[in-house]
């Protein structure tokens, strides 16, 4: 018998997805800043307190806002952990800016904000922490540092939905921050990101940057008699069939994160007997909340990994792993000035990310965890 396929992800529909693109198609308006783009706006700033959101096609999107909002110029500098996705530098390094690839903390694949002032010269402009798995990075210590050298702070919380740092929403805490509905996130719309601007010296060029560079969005409101060419900008809205189906995620944000929350607390309790052989586990700080994005293991080698996802695979369950450390590269390592970052390096070399996604069931799971515990005994 061919066991079940247990893929690593599973797009979540929590019901209402279709019924509301169909009455955005039947609204007659389905470009962007629509009714269904409004209502999201409207949750994030009313509901969950955001001071202003922009919803974007992406979280690549709203990153790169975000440095053409510093006014990002070639030679800036930028200081980002090398163990991330390739969209954090990449905003950056289209607009010229050099990256300064920092190391993560040896438990965790979060930056370690004690190596950061070391990093800091006269053409720096901007620390971007990321959220990894939507646990929080240690952020005071972080804005400490951009007050005392000037820089800007822009959160990547491409992961960390309904996430808390000592109380304080995650994406509400630096200058900007962007956020992702990719379908491997929490909450999706299948491409989709949101731009979240807490220093409001920002929030009207971004509108004008979103909008292709015109002041549209005042127009809209009647602030403006007629919409001109004001800016450069680029096209960064998404259709209002988008922001629909994110619309009908947003309404059960509480039923999927519930869910969520479940499945992680399910692997932790299984696998936790692992770290007394050295395997590591997420850890979350005492600053930090879980907003079950992910679950990951940390193995001890490399072999020890390849082996395991061959193991799993072979029985029909897809983890993966991700994040080669970006300073090794192809397109950066010849630009990388050449520091040695062996945490990074390790959770590339180690960390497997284990199925998750809401429809996982209970007997899916004790399964993939009775893989896992047997392929350490042996
Ligand atoms: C998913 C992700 C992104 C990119 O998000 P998109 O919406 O696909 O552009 C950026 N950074 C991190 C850390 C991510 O996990």
């Amino acid at each position: 018998m061919t066991p079940t396929y247990i893929p690593f992800n599973k797009p979540y529909l929590s019901g209402n997805e279709t019924r509301y693109i169909d009455e955005a198609v039947r609204s007659g308006k389905i470009s962007g800043d629509g009714m269904f783009t409004m209502r999201c706006h409207q949750f994030f700033e009313q509901e969950l307190g955001f001071k202003k959101v922009l919803l974007t096609t992406s979280c690549t999107d709203a990153l790169e806002m975000a440095a053409l909002l510093i006014d990002i110029q070639p030679g800036d500098e930028v200081i980002m952990p090398a163990y991330t996705f390739v969209s954090t530098p990449n905003a950056f390094v289209l607009r010229g800016a050099t990256i300064v690839f920092a190391d993560s903390y040896a438990l965790s694949p979060n930056l370690d904000p004690a190596q950061l002032e070391a990093l800091i010269t006269p053409r720096t402009k901007a620390i971007v922490p990321v959220h990894y798995a939507g646990i929080a990075c240690d952020m005071d210590p972080i804005m400490d540092l951009a007050r005392r050298y000037n820089l800007f702070v822009i959160e990547d919380a491409a992961q960390a939905i309904d996430s808390y740092y000592k109380g304080r929403k995650l994406g509400s805490i630096g200058h900007l921050a962007a956020f992702s509905f990719h379908e491997t996130k929490n909450i999706i719309s299948g491409e989709g990101g949101m731009l979240a601007i807490n220093d409001l010296q920002f929030a009207e060029r971004a509108e004008v940057l979103r909008e292709k560079g015109t002041n549209r969005s005042s127009f809209f409101r009647g602030e403006v008699d007629k919409y001109s060419w004001v800016d450069y900008g680029s096209s960064f809205l998404p259709s209002d069939i988008i922001a629909a189906f994110l619309w009908a995620q947003l309404e059960n944000i509480e039923d999927i994160q519930r869910q969520r929350r479940h499945i992680w607390q399910r692997y932790y309790e299984a696998l936790r007997p692992l770290q007394e052989i050295g395997v590591g586990l997420p850890l979350i700080p005492d600053y930090a909340t879980n907003n079950a994005h992910m679950f990951h293991l940390v193995c001890r080698s490399l072999a020890e990994r390849t082996a395991l996802i061959e193991r799993l695979k072979a029985e029909n369950v897809h983890p993966v792993f991700h994040y080669l450390s970006l300073h090794t590269s192809p397109f950066y390592a010849p630009k990388h000035d050449g520091r040695v970052l062996p945490h990074s390096d390790h959770y590339s070399d180690c960390l497997v990310r284990l199925p998750f996604y809401y429809e996982l069931t209970d007997a899916n799971q004790d399964f993939i965890n009775q893989l896992l515990l047997e392929f350490y005994q042996q």
